[in-house]
């Protein structure tokens, strides 16, 4: 048997009510302030973006190379293995073509955002990273196109994947890590 409460003991009180001062209230801002734990294998992944590199984790049960790297293998159940160091190239998984901003105000005027899962050389497939495209029209762009990671220069750098301004096709030849 279930019932449920549609009437909760007490006065209510409508904002009508609040905001004709029947109440008292009290206002107050708080100043919120965290740190946040990337953890081992995030740790290393970022200071690698602040080198300029991409680095990956490989797991010898399944022989997968993971990217985003992890301390963990989720398909093994047991603990990953090694450090490997990927390429800054790769091609793109899929592609989303975004008219709206982060903050889903529209995009009046402007490009188009590329957002894109890159599947990154040297990992596993299927083993990507969410990223922007640049450089690139959408008459050129298409699954499986291949591209580069524009790094931003190294003062610029602070260890986060913004460190990757955005993934351009590699275009007229090879271009290697
Ligand atoms: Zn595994």
């Amino acid at each position: 048997m279930s019932s449920r409460e549609t009437r909760y003991s007490g006065t209510e009180i409508t904002g009508e009510e609040a905001r004709a001062g029947r109440y008292l209230l009290t206002r107050y801002e708080t100043e919120l302030k965290y740190s946040w734990s990337s953890g081992r294998a995030i740790s290393r992944f970022l200071t690698g973006l602040r080198d300029g590199e991409l680095w990956g984790r490989r797991c010898a049960g399944c022989g997968r190379t993971m990217v985003p790297p992890r301390m963990y293998c989720e398909r093994c159940f047991r603990p990953t293995d090694e450090w490997v160091r990927l390429h800054d190239t790769g091609r793109v998984a899929t592609y989303s073509v975004s008219y709206v901003n982060a903050d889903a105000s529209r995009r009046e005027g402007e490009e188009p955002i590329l957002v894109a899962v890159i599947e990154i050389d040297g990992a596993s497939p299927n083993m990507g990273i969410l990223h922007l495209l640049g450089e690139v029209s959408l008459e050129e762009l298409a699954v499986g196109s291949k591209v580069e990671a524009v790094w931003k220069p190294r003062s610029e750098r602070k260890g986060a994947i913004t460190d990757i301004r955005h993934f351009r096709p590699i275009r007229g030849g090879l271009r290697r890590a």
